[in-house]
């Protein structure tokens, strides 16, 4: 049996090692690092792929959601409403601006931001909700959109984890998770759904003038060369990682699919288990399983991954430590927050390995060696 990894970049690229190689190789002839047609064949395709009619790329997902802040005009004293549950990129760039992030309760079955909680935590300052498809599962996104229409609020969805699920409306509209707020916000590091081989990251929308926005700000604010008409920056993705992605993009749903299979086999193997809940998978909803996620019942959680990881089964604690209990957060009232369901979680989850590349020997392994630990 191969070696058990969390994430098995290698095996992956190994398969289209070909095409890889030779891309790359066409860049490095072209000359042409930064921009040109290769990013824009890239940009188009995703596009498409998005169902968004713009996507502006950039450096990484963390730019990709301080550039989305910047051209809505949030600023200093404005306030967004962002799950605490998350990963801390989404809402270190709302204080890296001055803007207030207010911390809600997620849904405990779905881990994603709560649309009751996101109602109470308006006041008149508040601009902008975030929700994050937390793990490749989307948030209430019918909820959400409903709020923010009627309180005039922009929508700008974290989908660094969620790339290529597909949410269903109630009327029976298919939209792609990050297609469907005002902007959405994705990344490419190496080990998300859509992995570059460095960083990346891309910006969505379906807003012409948000679009010329966007890509303003994420050039130095200018509308055209030497002229910059708004406060900007510099966040670009080069064209070596634009041609890979190009490549990898043509194998996302496949690679959504293996990832699936994989959730299947672990939803299986761990059903009667009543030590064990395994993911949630909302009826409108097609989980792209970025992460593997359980929930503990009465397990104890470092004794358990100790177990797996002397048995050679790696595992992770996304994430050990809320946003709101983050230190970072004190001088924003973040200890002040009182988020159970938040705690709760971030007590009893603990993520599995879920890749493209897994093997039924490797998840026969998995799954037997977290049932023997359950057994004790
Ligand atoms: C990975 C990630 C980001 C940040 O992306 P980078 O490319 O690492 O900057 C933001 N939000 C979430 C939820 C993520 O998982």
């Amino acid at each position: 049996m191969r070696p058990i990894q969390m994430v098995d970049t290698k095996t992956q690229y190994h398969h289209i090692k070909a095409a890889v190689d030779s891309a790359i190789i066409n860049v490095l002839e072209s000359s042409m690092f930064i921009g040109g047609k290769v990013v824009a064949d890239f940009a188009a395709n995703l596009a498409a792929y998005h169902q968004s009619k713009h996507c502006i790329p950039c450096a990484n997902g963390t730019d990709a959601l301080q550039i989305a802040m910047m051209a809505l005009g949030l600023k200093a004293g404005d306030e967004v409403i962002t799950p605490s549950f998350t990963y801390i990129a989404t809402v270190e760039v709302a204080a890296l601006l001055g803007i207030k992030p207010v911390f809600v309760e997620v849904d405990k079955k779905t881990f994603c931001i709560d649309p009751v909680a996101i109602e109470k935590a308006i006041t008149p300052k508040t601009k902008a909700i975030v929700p994050v498809h937390l793990y490749g599962h989307a948030a209430n996104m019918e909820a959400i959109m409903k709020i923010a229409k009627e309180h005039q609020l922009f929508v700008i969805e974290d989908n660094a984890q969620g790339i290529g699920c597909d949410y269903t409306f109630s009327d029976g509209t298919v939209r792609k998770t990050g297609s469907i707020g005002h902007i959405g916000c994705t990344s490419f590091y190496p080990s998300k759904n859509l992995g570059a081989y460095g960083d990346g990251g891309a910006i969505f929308t379906n807003d012409d003038q948000l679009a010329t926005l966007l890509q303003m700000v994420a050039s130095h604010g200018q509308s055209k060369r030497y002229y910059h008409d708004v406060v900007g920056c510099n966040s670009r993705l080069d064209a070596i990682q634009a041609a890979i992605l190009d490549i990898k993009l043509k194998h996302l749903d496949e690679y959504i699919a293996a990832r699936r299979k994989a959730a299947d086999y672990y939803d299986n193997a761990f059903a009667d288990n009543e030590k064990i809940t395994t993911p949630f998978r909302d009826s409108n909803n097609k989980h792209v399983f970025h992460q593997y996620t359980l929930v503990l019942n009465g397990v104890d959680r470092d004794s358990l991954s100790k177990y797996l990881l002397e048995n050679g089964v790696p595992n992770m604690i996304y994430y050990p430590v809320p946003a709101h209990k983050q230190k970072m957060f004190d001088a924003f009232g973040g200890s002040q927050y009182e988020l159970p369901i938040t705690d709760w979680l971030t007590e009893r989850v603990i993520s599995l390995p879920i890749h493209t590349e897994l093997e039924e020997e490797q998840l026969a392994f998995i799954t037997k060696t977290v049932l023997d630990f359950m057994k004790n």
